[in-house]
């Protein structure tokens, strides 16, 4: 039975809307389609089976033990779990082995520990490649420059499929400059598949800023406060656990 839920319904209502803004030389995959991840850190597994009640079955996690936590209570449903947070070398293990996505990795080393660690009897890890797009210092993500060297080396590893880019943008509410820095992801996957590669994916867009990320070819959006209310407190965006 399909329950209602009316943040996860105006979100995706909103979905809708943004896509008929759409111009379509900005659309990036075959189906112009835009895929609603639900960013479930800091909620109950309770919060999160509401959700799937309400036919949301696509969930990102950025803290390994707590996302180990609620995949063992949510075993009975089909989830599809992403991994979208900050990734040390010693949780590569534990994530290639929960998740079917991870959307934050930037450097080979590891790329190359998630390839390895990829149990033979899974499909290959669906990747997204961390793209620093605003260029500021603190943030995780490889920069443009280094992006073609990356991207070469990862679609090499046995294990993984490079799917796309994924960004996290400098926070504003400057709607020209979220256009900007989108319009900038959507221009970098479109370089890379003029030189051959096949890649269909852009995660990009928050709460705050998803309409324009999918007017700018957004096929993925991670979507948290906007669905789930306010997160509890103690949690930061890119903490690192
Ligand atoms: C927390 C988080 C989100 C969702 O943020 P909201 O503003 O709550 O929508 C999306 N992507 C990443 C990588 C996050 O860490």
């Amino acid at each position: 039975m399909v329950i209602s839920n009316e943040r996860l319904q105006a979100v995706q209502a909103d979905i809708k809307k943004a896509v008929t803004k759409r111009d379509t030389e900005h659309i990036v995959n075959q189906t112009g389609e835009v895929t609603l991840l639900a960013v479930s850190k800091a909620q109950t597994a309770e919060k999160l089976r509401e959700a799937y009640e309400a036919g949301q079955t696509k969930f990102g996690e950025n803290y390994l033990q707590e996302a180990l936590n609620k995949q063992a209570e949510l075993a009975d449903l089909n989830i599809e779990w992403h991994f979208i947070g900050p990734i040390q070398s010693n949780k590569t293990q534990l994530i290639a082995q929960h998740f079917t996505w991870v959307h934050g990795v930037d450097r080979l080393k590891i790329a190359q520990r998630l390839s390895d660690a990829r149990p033979a009897d899974l499909p290959p890890l669906q990747i997204c490649l961390q793209v620093n797009i605003s260029g500021e210092t603190s943030k995780s993500g490889v920069t443009p420059n280094a992006l073609l060297d990356l991207v070469r080396t990862v679609c090499a590893l046995p294990k993984l499929t490079l799917r796309g880019l994924m960004t996290i943008p400098e926070p504003t509410d400057d709607e020209a400059l979220q256009h900007q820095q989108f319009k900038q992801m959507r221009d970098l996957l479109n370089d890379l598949n003029k030189q051959g590669f096949a890649l269909n994916t852009l995660s990009m867009g928050m709460s705050s800023d998803y309409k324009v990320a999918i007017e700018e070819g957004a096929t993925i959006i991670r979507v948290g406060s906007a669905i789930f209310g306010a997160r509890p407190a103690k949690v930061s965006l890119e903490g690192s656990n």
